[in-house]
């Protein structure tokens, strides 16, 4: 690890972030201090004595790994302050659990609360040693980011979070998922107009260089930022381009009526007579009135089943499919199960979710746990009544989705779960995993349906059936590959997936209960999103007062795969004295491609006491 001095009293340390060192003798100010390397630096600067210490912003990679001194001053933005002080909060409270539709604040928490000794906000003034700082707020990353601007040795330097990664780069993309007129989860690159704002603000202070806290060091602030912009843009053209959301909600997208080079949105059809539509299910009724039934949302899908039951509309339900996972698809379903007892059919990718919930942390997750009787693989056939089943993976709205082909009574019908409209694809959220390249993702999905040639394709949230023209289809596999680049081109890393998908790295389960005194197995699965094989180190970081140490570990992770870890991790007999139940945050330390992330993804232990 290295550092650079940018003026005498000045110093940034490079590591997994950049830590801004104000020096005043023995003494410092740290912004942003983060992983162990630090304190090297620190000693060969000579410095004795830590007065204070700055965060820009809640994350975990920029705030955890160095071992904080007692009696520091530690200050906060005052926005975040409750993410510092009382994070407990956030991973106690179930609505950060379940039912995810909104992404504020986000992942990357810390794990245990720090203690807080001052917030700041706009405007704040104070002066330290050889500088003075001023305080601005610039959200967009995160909610409640700050700038610190430090005048010192006659310039103005900017620690601007992470607003900008290099000329033209931010760091990740899926920070700025954001609600604008709806909840977080339509608003992907939602933050993009507040992070603009925010970097306009910087610039209109004309400092010398900014310091980001991940990426480079940036000597000509207004040239990056205006690139980022003309970047941003471009990429939020190309999204909205084949957008579904266009279709549910017009009015987000008016700056973009009337674009010729978008996607045109077609009218429906009328869907056969022997379907019916309610809420997110759809029913197909054979010959003989058996039903056959698609999603369970609600109690309401249930009620009105039993209803066509009693007016002799079907006779009973006999097989039942789920399209994916999200909480509007499944929530109904135990009860489903209760009064339907017939075969529960879905995708292998879809039934590790349904079944096992709590082993993911993803958008719009339910706690419902479901039953699966029969688990298909892409392209698995079967008959049901005169219709002709086939079951595929389908990562299109997100990448624990299955789509299912019905043939019979001279239709093609495509049950897409929640992948298109008339209007595009349905990737609003990057929670949801949407990857771009060959292959995978929607252009796995776009070359599906232009393979199958289905004469209906049913969404479940919308009542027309519809379908594409292969002119269509070609206008959206083309958007895609053009993302794909540009997308790429936004972020400091050889493959766009990597600032989409932020669970390129995740660990399974991730939650488990636990029992003191016994071993637990964590596994840690890495999607390598690159075209050349990759190394991964990782390590788990328990708490400080197990006092035991788990090594790291490493492997190598094929081109354009999954690669795993896995980990045991010894419970002491007693990590908690209360009679509540406690849930301890695993956070894994991680380098891939020699490149440090720090304090990455995490796992929740659930220790249940009494
Ligand atoms: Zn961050
Ligand atoms: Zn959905």
């Amino acid at each position: 690890m290295s550092y650079s001095q940018l003026s005498p009293h000045l110093f940034v340390h490079h590591d997994h972030v950049n830590t801004g060192i104000i020096r005043d003798g023995t003494h410092v100010l740290l912004i942003d201090p983060s992983g162990s390397s630090l304190q090297e630096t620190l000693d060969k600067l000579g410095i004795t004595q830590i007065d204070q210490i700055f965060y820009t912003h809640h994350h975990r990679d920029n705030t955890t790994g160095f071992n904080l001194p007692d009696n520091v001053h530690i200050g906060v933005p005052a926005a975040e302050e409750q993410w510092f002080s009382n994070v407990e909060s956030f991973w106690n409270d179930s609505k950060y659990r379940w039912h995810l539709y909104s992404c504020h604040p986000h992942n990357l928490m810390l794990p245990r609360s720090i203690p807080v000794s001052d917030t700041y906000s706009e405007g704040a003034e104070f002066n330290w040693g050889p500088a003075v700082i001023s305080v601005l707020d610039t959200p967009g990353h995160t909610d409640g980011s700050v700038t610190y601007l430090v005048d010192i040795d006659e310039e103005l330097m900017a620690f601007t979070g992470d607003l900008i990664y290099d000329e033209g780069k931010i760091w990740d993309i899926y920070s700025l998922q954001k609600g604008q007129q709806t909840t977080d989860y339509h608003g992907f690159l939602g933050a993009r107009d507040e992070l603009k704002d925010s970097l306009d603000k910087v610039k209109q202070k004309s400092p010398k260089v900014l310091i980001p806290t991940h990426g480079e060091i940036i000597d000509n602030p207004d040239a990056a930022i205006s690139k980022l912009f003309n970047q941003i843009d471009i990429c939020y053209d190309r999204y909205v381009s084949i957008s579904a959301l266009r279709h549910y909600f017009p009015d987000m997208f008016t700056e973009f009526r009337d674009r010729d080079d978008h996607m045109q949105i077609r009218d429906g059809k009328p869907p056969p007579e022997f379907l019916r539509h309610i809420g997110t299910t759809w029913i197909i009724i054979s010959d003989t009135k058996e039903a056959f039934v698609m999603d369970c949302g609600s109690h309401n899908i249930v009620t009105q089943i039993q209803q066509m039951q009693d007016d002799g509309e079907i006779s009973n339900v006999t097989q039942f499919w789920v399209t994916h996972y999200h909480d509007d698809h499944v929530n109904g379903i135990p009860e489903f199960q209760k009064t339907y007892p017939c075969e529960t059919i879905t995708d292998s990718v879809v039934a590790d979710v349904i079944v096992n919930p709590k082993a993911y942390r993803l958008p719009c997750i339910s706690p419902a746990e479901t039953r699966v009787d029969r688990i298909t693989q892409d392209g698995d056939s079967w008959q049901w009544n005169e219709f002709k089943m086939t079951a595929y993976h389908f990562p299109g709205q997100t990448y624990y989705h299955g789509g299912l082909l019905v043939e019979g009574k001279n239709v093609r019908m495509f049950f897409s779960g929640d992948s298109f409209t008339m209007a595009g694809i349905d990737d609003y959220c990057a929670g949801n995993r949407n990857l771009l390249g060959d292959g995978v993702g929607y252009d796995r999905c776009l070359k599906l349906i232009k393979k199958l040639e289905p004469t209906h394709i049913f969404n479940c949230h919308v009542n027309p059936a519809f379908d594409f023209t292969n002119s269509e289809i070609n206008f959206m596999l083309n958007t895609l590959s053009e993302r794909e680049k540009c997308f790429t081109n936004l972020i400091p890393w050889d493959h766009a997936n990597y600032g989409m998908d932020d669970q390129w790295i995740r660990c399974y389960p991730y939650e488990q209960e636990i029992v003191c005194g016994k071993e637990f197995s964590i596994q840690v699965q890495v999607t390598n999103h690159s075209a050349e094989p990759r190394p991964l180190i990782a390590q788990p970081i328990v708490p400080n007062d197990w006092g035991v140490d788990i090594p790291q570990k490493e492997i190598k992770i094929e081109p354009k795969s999954d690669g795993y870890i896995d980990f045991t991790i010894p419970i002491p007999k007693i990590v908690s004295n209360k009679n509540e139940s406690t849930r301890i945050v695993i956070p894994f330390d991680i380098t891939y491609n020699n490149r440090p992330l720090g304090q990455f993804r995490e796992a929740i232990f659930v220790v249940n006491g009494g």
